[in-house]
């Protein structure tokens, strides 16, 4: 997707500060010396998946939605779990991801497609506009001193995976284990922010541009079916139905069979059947998308002709010129009409996303 949203000096990439984060991206290729064990292999995989479902379980569908309930033991189990991940603390990360749902595919969005597809892969977090904590967005967290702990040494975690990974599989298991893994973990949590704004299908008219991707299901142990989630971010479960492959909500029921987790919540079937785009819903998501795509080309656009045929031939060219001058002072006026109502539209449609989300929430 193009990008349509500008991007301040904040949003720059901050080279030096995310230095060591992308040193960390040529580790792996250490593996030339070290080779590749199958011990290695296997340990890299294991990490991959259980560090997954501490993102999305953890991170994501309790801290950041509050989507379940767990004793406090757990749920500092879901934070140190969290941490493994090395995308810092539960307080940040919730924190800005409550920052997304609620500014989804705006100018204060954290990471929407719509400011570049790199910027909400990778460019958000080598900005400085977001490396502070909004910890007015996490009261609620920051109440547990073992949770702020868990932020300030949020290293603790993948110092500990880094450690396994040495001790089980020796250099191989420290280069491939830990560090590969942790470089696809990353990637592959990314694309919830990235590609599932960009691919896939909408069954919901949200008012942002989610879609449901079974490839970043996949990925992320069911965080792809994203526009399910953008219409009822509070369910513990994100594959509305039985194909809509979800393992993070398979583990949370069986952690609910052990009582280690309580009150999952789902969605009701009302909640599933509303706001279809299928059914002549407003897909007012995309509606502004497309809107704030044009608003962008005519405000970056210059009014010209181009290059005339009869530019080389100087008789034709000279009486010609008059012409285009003439047609070239109409097109720029009417470029001042389509800015206008380029600008009226966004309004419009900015408004009517407000009201519809205002009228879902009281819903
Ligand atoms: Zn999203
Ligand atoms: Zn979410």
């Amino acid at each position: 997707m193009a990008r349509t949203i500008p991007r301040t000096a904040q949003d720059q990439a901050n080279w030096a500060r995310s230095a060591p984060f992308l040193a960390f991206h040529l580790v792996p290729l250490l593996a030339l010396w070290t080779g590749v064990t199958r011990e290695a292999v296997v340990f890299a995989v294991v990490a991959y998946i259980v560090r997954m479902f501490f993102i999305t379980a953890g991170y994501h569908r309790y801290f950041s939605h509050r989507s379940f309930k767990a004793p406090r033991v757990v749920q500092a189990l879901l934070a140190f779990g969290g941490t493994t991940a090395l995308q810092k603390g539960p307080l940040w990360w919730a924190a800005n991801h409550r920052a997304h749902h609620r500014f989804s595919d705006t100018d204060q969005d954290v990471h929407s497609p719509l400011m570049g597809f790199w910027y909400s892969h990778i460019g958000w977090i080598m900005s400085d506009r977001h490396t502070a904590t909004d910890l007015n967005a996490v009261k609620d967290l920051a109440r547990f001193p073992e949770l702020r702990f868990l932020e300030r040494f949020d290293w603790i975690g993948g110092v500990v995976v880094a450690t396994a990974s040495f001790l089980v599989a020796g250099w191989s298991g420290l280069v491939v284990g830990f560090f590969l893994s942790t470089v696809a973990l990353w990637h592959g949590t990314f694309t919830v922010n990235s590609l599932a704004h960009v691919m896939g299908r909408r069954r919901y008219a949200t008012t942002d541009t989610s879609r449901n991707s079974v490839i970043v299901a996949f990925l992320t142990g069911g965080e792809g079916w994203h526009n399910n989630h953008h219409h009822y971010p509070s369910s513990a479960r994100q594959g509305f139905f039985w194909w809509e492959l979800d393992p993070t909500w398979y583990v949370l029921r069986v952690m609910a069979a052990l009582h280690l987790v309580r009150d999952l919540r789902e969605p009701s079937s009302e909640v599933r059947s509303a706001s279809l785009v299928r059914t002549g819903c407003l897909d007012v998501g995309m509606v502004r998308a497309h809107w704030t795509k044009a608003a962008a080309a005519v405000a970056s656009s210059r009014v010209t002709l181009g290059h005339s045929v009869h530019d080389g031939v100087a008789s034709v060219g000279e009486a010609l010129a008059g012409t285009r001058a003439g047609i070239e002072a109409k097109l720029a006026a009417e470029r001042e009409t389509l800015e206008a109502g380029v600008a009226s539209s966004l309004v419009a449609v900015d408004a009517y996303a407000r009201l519809l989300r205002q009228g879902r929430r009281s819903a």
